[in-house]
């Protein structure tokens, strides 16, 4: 770019160089030949004074070198020429300024001598006593001129040329500069030609586009990396959690055929099998509802529910776990009615219910609430159990979080029902809030604000 923009600087510095040379040879020209007619003019003049008080006597001696001197006579035969033998000369009376001098007392002409190969100027003067003395000079030519300020002209060329090319390679070098420097990483940054400032834009945009886009790549190859993560630790804690309960009944089921149990045994131990057996299916069962939020739910469509109707449903679902465990269940509230998909609010208000008996003690209580409050659908649950400690209140929505393990097992709780309960709120749009302490109890409640499409 810079050779181009130098190539092209030079170009019209030559150009304009060479016109203006042109023009002022022009001009020049034009002056000096001007100049030289008025000189010729004047030289008559006075030559034909001096022939006029001298006749013959005013040649005698003359020294003339640019000028060509001719008096010619009446008749046009000529009586002196400086340059030629007078008597050898043509007659002369036809020649134009000669003519225009007899008639008029004073004639001018110019014509191209082919003898001598150049243009010549003449002027000539009727004298008093009739005859003509006429002047001729050779008008200077463009070569002739430019010959008379040949070395003085070739230097200033010479010094304009060379001026011109550095100014030039300056110059070229000046504008390209800026365009060089422009710093790619940070467009905006750049002072330079407001003429390359949307490009600059494009580029900052594009850069940030980029930019965004990276960090998002990254951002989903972080959270992809972490949900495999979390989905192997899964696949390990469901792996364990089976294999326990698959050990134990393993046992019994041994003790049982090698007939090492007394038959008295054979019933308690096919009560533990069963109850590991419920135990193990639980736990499919709720990895494979864990399995359903993750892909999203599948065909399940929302539906109009009654929360409260859900919350009925699964209290007399628990009554007889209530029983057992000497918890009484209360239900409070009124129509709630919302948009959800029925299993999943049935999943949270069932694990929810489960929590507060499984965790509660001999004569405890449970109440669940179901209202509308304003456009929302609002469940509580509320028991009078054995609370959770505040340090552990975050973590017991994680999967197999348990806050006792023992204990949880000897329920028959898998540790699943809480990440169940956290993961259906989510694909319902619902927030979960919770609040317990140790030995008084907890209250969970989720409030399921209308969905959006509503
Ligand atoms: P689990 O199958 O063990 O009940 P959850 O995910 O339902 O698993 O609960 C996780 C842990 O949170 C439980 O093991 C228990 O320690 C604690 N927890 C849940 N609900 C209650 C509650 N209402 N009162 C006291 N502790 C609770």
């Amino acid at each position: 770019m810079t050779k181009k923009i130098f190539k092209a600087l030079c170009l019209v510095a030559f150009t304009v160089f060479l016109a203006s040379v042109v023009l002022i040879m022009a001009v020049l020209y034009g002056y000096f030949s001007r100049v030289q007619q008025t000189q010729l003019r004047m030289q008559t003049q006075l030559a034909a004074q001096g022939v006029e008080l001298g006749g013959m006597a005013y040649f005698d001696g003359m020294d003339v070198r640019d000028y060509r001197i001719t008096w010619i006579d009446r008749d046009g035969s000529v009586l002196y020429d400086s340059d030629a033998d007078s008597d050898a000369m043509a007659n002369h009376l036809e020649r134009e300024e000669v003519q225009k001098a007899l008639a008029n007392g004073f004639g001018e002409s110019h014509r191209y001598s082919s003898t001598l190969m150049a243009r010549f100027l003449y002027t000539a003067q009727r004298l008093s006593d009739g005859t003509v003395l006429r002047l001729a000079i050779a008008q200077n030519t463009v070569l002739t001129m430019l010959l008379g300020v040949g070395q003085g002209f070739a230097a200033v060329i010479v010094l304009a040329l060379i001026l011109s090319v550095l100014l030039a390679r300056r110059l070229s070098r000046r504008i390209v500069q800026p365009l060089n420097e422009v710093d790619l990483d940070r467009p905006l940054a750049n002072e330079g030609y407001e003429e390359i400032a949307p490009l600059l834009y494009r580029l900052d945009n594009q850069q940030r586009q980029l930019r965004a886009q990276a960090e998002q790549l990254e951002l989903d190859m972080a959270e992809k990396a972490e949900a495999e993560r979390m989905r192997r630790e899964f696949t390990a804690n469901v792996s364990h959690e089976l294999k326990t309960p698959l050990q134990t009944i393993s046992g019994y089921a041994e003790l049982i055929e090698n007939g090492v149990a007394k038959p008295e045994d054979v019933r308690p131990f096919a009560g533990k099998i069963c109850a590991e057996s419920q135990r193990m299916i639980q736990l499919v069962s709720d990895v494979i509802s864990l399995s359903h939020l993750d892909e999203g739910m599948g065909d399940m469509r929302f539906e109009d529910t009654d929360l409260y109707g859900v919350a009925g449903a699964v209290v007399r679902d628990l009554q007889a776990k209530a029983d057992k465990a000497g918890v009484t269940l209360a239900l409070t509230g009124g129509p709630a009615p919302m948009s959800a998909i029925p299993q999943l609010a049935h999943s949270i208000v069932f694990n929810l219910c489960d929590n507060a008996i499984k965790y509660n003690r001999e004569g405890g209580h449970m109440t669940v609430d179901a209202h509308r409050e304003g456009t929302d659908a609002v469940l509580t649950v509320t028991d009078d159990g054995i609370g959770i400690p505040a340090e552990q209140q975050e973590r017991i929505f994680e999967r197999f979080y348990r806050v006792d393990k023992s204990r949880s097992k000897a329920i028959g709780g898998t540790g699943l029902g809480l990440s169940i309960v956290k993961h259906a709120a989510l694909v319902l749009g619902a927030n979960i809030r919770l609040q317990s302490e140790v030995g008084k109890g907890t209250a969970v409640t989720v409030r399921f604000p209308p969905r959006n499409d509503d």
